[in-house]
C-alpha cells in the first residue's frame, strides 16, 4: 500500500436472494424491539470484516479469496438475538454450522495474508436486523432456511466512511 492508495471500507458477507430478503426484512420491520431497521438492501451475513484498508490490500484480499474452496452452505435462521454494547438485533443459526465458520476462517485468513490485521473476537454468524436496540426481548420466530447462492465483497460507504453498500465482487457458492 502506498500513501496515496484510496481507502476504502469493506467486508465479505453472504447476501440473501431477493425471497429472503423480503422475509428478513419484515421480521426487521416488526420484532418487539425499538431502533431502527436494516434496510432490505442492506441484510447480509457478515463473513470477514476487513474494515478500512488501502485499495491495493482490498484487490489483493479480492485475489486470495478467488483461491479459496467455496463450501456448499445450508443454514437455518431461527434464534434472535441483542448484542447490546453495538446495540443491534439479529437474528442467527441456532446451531454451529461448520462450513460457515470454514469459510469465514479462510477468509479471515485471506485477509491477514495481505496484511490486514483482523479481530480475533469469535466468529458469531448473524444477519443484523435492528441497529440502535436499547430494549429486546426474543420471541419465538419461524425458522428461515437458508441455502446462500452468493459471497459477496461489498463497499460500505466512501473513502472509508461508512454508507451505502456497493457490491464489488460476487462468488457463486455451489450447491
Ligand atoms: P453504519 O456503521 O453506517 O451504521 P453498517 O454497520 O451497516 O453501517 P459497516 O459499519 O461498514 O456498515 O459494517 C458492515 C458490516 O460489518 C456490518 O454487518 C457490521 O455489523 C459488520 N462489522 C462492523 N464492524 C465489525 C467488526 N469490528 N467485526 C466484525 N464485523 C463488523
Ligand atoms: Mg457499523
Amino acid at each position: 500500500m502506498t500513501t496515496t492508495d484510496p481507502l476504502q471500507r469493506v467486508f465479505f458477507a453472504l447476501w440473501p436472494d431477493p425471497g429472503l430478503r423480503a422475509s428478513l426484512s419484515v421480521l426487521a420491520r416488526t420484532l418487539p424491539a425499538n431502533g431502527r431497521p436494516v434496510p432490505a438492501e442492506h441484510l447480509h451475513l457478515t463473513l470477514a470484516f476487513p474494515g478500512t484498508v488501502g485499495a491495493g490490500r482490498v484487490a489483493e484480499m479480492a485475489e486470495r479469496a478467488n483461491g479459496l474452496p467455496l463450501p456448499e452452505i445450508r443454514l437455518t435462521l431461527e434464534q434472535l438475538g441483542w448484542f447490546r454494547r453495538p446495540r443491534v438485533a439479529w437474528i442467527g443459526p441456532a446451531h454451529a454450522v461448520p462450513e460457515l465458520e470454514a469459510l469465514a476462517a479462510g477468509l479471515s485468513g485471506s485477509c491477514r495474508a495481505s496484511g490486514v490485521k483482523m479481530e480475533d473476537r469469535p466468529f458469531r454468524p448473524h444477519v443484523t436486523l435492528r441497529r440502535f436496540v436499547t430494549r429486546f426481548e426474543s420471541i419465538a420466530v419461524e425458522p428461515l432456511d437458508w441455502r446462500p447462492r452468493e459471497m459477496v465483497l461489498i463497499e460500505s460507504g466512501q473513502g472509508g466512511n461508512p454508507g451505502p453498500y456497493r457490491v464489488l465482487q460476487r462468488w457463486a457458492l455451489p450447491g
